[in-house]
Parts: structure tokens; C-alpha cells; sequence
């Protein structure tokens, strides 16, 4: 049995699990290529960095469940790896509860996940309106495939958010409008501040300028009326 891809560990978050004290576990590989992703390292670079222990990171979790709520699935898309359910199984046995972040291309493991309790919250990423993925995404998306991962989480008993990093010069007003009557009904959307990052995937994004604030109020606005809860994080 291969073990799953992990590439690092952040031992306690309050932000990455809302509500809750969590650790985050970062798996590596992606299939996007995001331009303002500033994971680099684990979506292209991924196997210069050393792969932890599955029972290292097991043995830690035990040693604090005391102190945790839950843990974190993050990457990199950890869906990519078949291994993932497997993993998540033993956290489950150690009590903890788990959120999965995911970019939605795996419909299958995100049901397997919800069907047999392994996830208590997901958060997928949705990088625009479905005609301009493949622009955001830096690669040729297979749709389908975002649409059933949407589909999934709406008409689940899991608790999910979608979001969306707001990527100056990406997505505009028009392009809110769109993600609103795709994702009309859901329970929860975040706008996150894009940030510059001297790793980011497209070097270009390094210099760019995040919009301001009001101007996410502004898209904010335009969403409001399709969700029951729309955020605005990272301003
Ligand atoms: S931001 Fe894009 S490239 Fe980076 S991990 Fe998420 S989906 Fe992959």
C-alpha cells in the first residue's frame, strides 16, 4: 500500500478550518496551473521537497487531539491521489474532524469522501465562471467534471463552501454575475483578496496590485442575492 503524497505540515491554524483549531496537511501535485498560485513548490516542485510520513503526521495528530478540532486537507489538489480516502480513515479513527480544499476535478472521490463520512466540510475553489476556466486555471479543464463537484456539495448533508481568489485583471463584474446563476442556492461563498507572491506560478503576478477593498464589496454585492452567506476574506 503506497502512502499519500505529503509535503508538509502546519501544526496549528485558527483561519484554515472556519471556527475550528486546526493542523493543515499539504499534499503535493496539482493539475492546474493556476498563474496566482503561490504554492509552486507543491504544484510544480513538488518532489524536491521531502515527503513526510504518513505515520509521523499520524503519531503528531494523536499527540495533540486534545488541543485540535480537526485537520486541514490542502494542497496541491489532494483528490489527485488515490490514497487520500485511505489517509483520511485514520484521522477519522484518531476523532478528529476533516475539511478537505479541493479545486472539484475528482467528482468520484469528493462522493466516496461525503458518502462515507470522511469529510465534514469541503471548500472548493471555483476560478470563475465556468466559460473562462480554462483561462484561470492555466490549463484546459474538463467542465464536466467542475460542474459534478458543484452538484455534489449542493445537494449534500456536508457542510462546504465555494470561493474564489479575485486575481486582478481576471474576472470582472460580468463574470460574478455568471458565477452567481451557476452556483445560485449554495449555503456559502468567499471572495478571497488575491495576494502577490514572488512564488507565484506566473511570475507576472508577482507585481500586481490586489483591487481594492470596495471593489470586492462591489462584487460582493452582485453576489449576495444567489447565496445565503457570501464572505469577504484577506482585505
Ligand atoms: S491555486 Fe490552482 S494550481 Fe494552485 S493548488 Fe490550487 S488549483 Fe492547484
Amino acid at each position: 500500500m503506497t502512502s499519500l503524497l505529503i509535503k508538509g505540515l502546519q501544526k496549528t491554524t485558527l483561519i484554515d478550518y472556519p471556527g475550528k483549531v486546526a493542523a493543515t496537511i499539504f499534499v503535493g501535485k496539482c493539475n492546474f496551473r493556476c498563474g496566482f498560485c503561490y504554492n509552486k513548490d507543491l504544484v510544480v516542485d513538488y518532489d524536491k521537497l521531502p515527503t513526510l510520513k504518513e505515520e509521523e503526521i499520524l503519531d503528531f495528530l494523536k499527540s495533540r487531539k486534545k488541543w485540535l478540532d480537526g485537520v486541514c486537507i490542502s494542497g496541491g489538489e489532494p483528490t489527485m491521489h488515490k490514497e487520500l480516502p485511505e489517509f483520511i480513515k485514520k484521522i477519522k479513527e484518531i476523532g478528529l474532524l476533516v475539511k478537505l480544499d479541493t479545486n472539484g476535478v475528482n467528482p468520484s472521490m469528493l462522493r466516496e469522501l461525503i458518502d462515507k463520512k470522511l469529510v465534514d466540510y469541503v471548500a472548493m475553489d471555483i476560478k470563475g465562471p465556468l466559460d473562462k476556466y480554462s483561462i484561470t486555471a492555466g490549463v484546459k479543464v474538463d467542465k464536466e467534471k467542475i460542474k459534478e463537484s458543484v452538484d455534489i456539495l449542493m445537494k449534500s448533508n456536508v457542510d462546504y463552501e465555494f470561493r474564489t481568489t479575485v486575481v486582478p485583471g481576471l474576472l470582472d463584474n460580468g463574470d460574478f454575475e455568471k458565477i452567481g446563476k451557476w452556483l445560485k442556492g449554495a449555503k456559502r461563498y468567499f471572495l478571497q483578496q488575491f495576494k502577490p507572491d514572488k512564488k507565484c506560478i506566473d511570475k507576472s503576478y508577482a507585481d500586481k496590485k490586489p483591487l481594492p477593498a470596495g471593489k470586492l464589496e462591489e462584487f460582493k454585492k452582485i453576489l449576495n442575492p444567489y447565496f445565503e452567506e457570501v464572505g469577504v476574506r484577506g482585505v
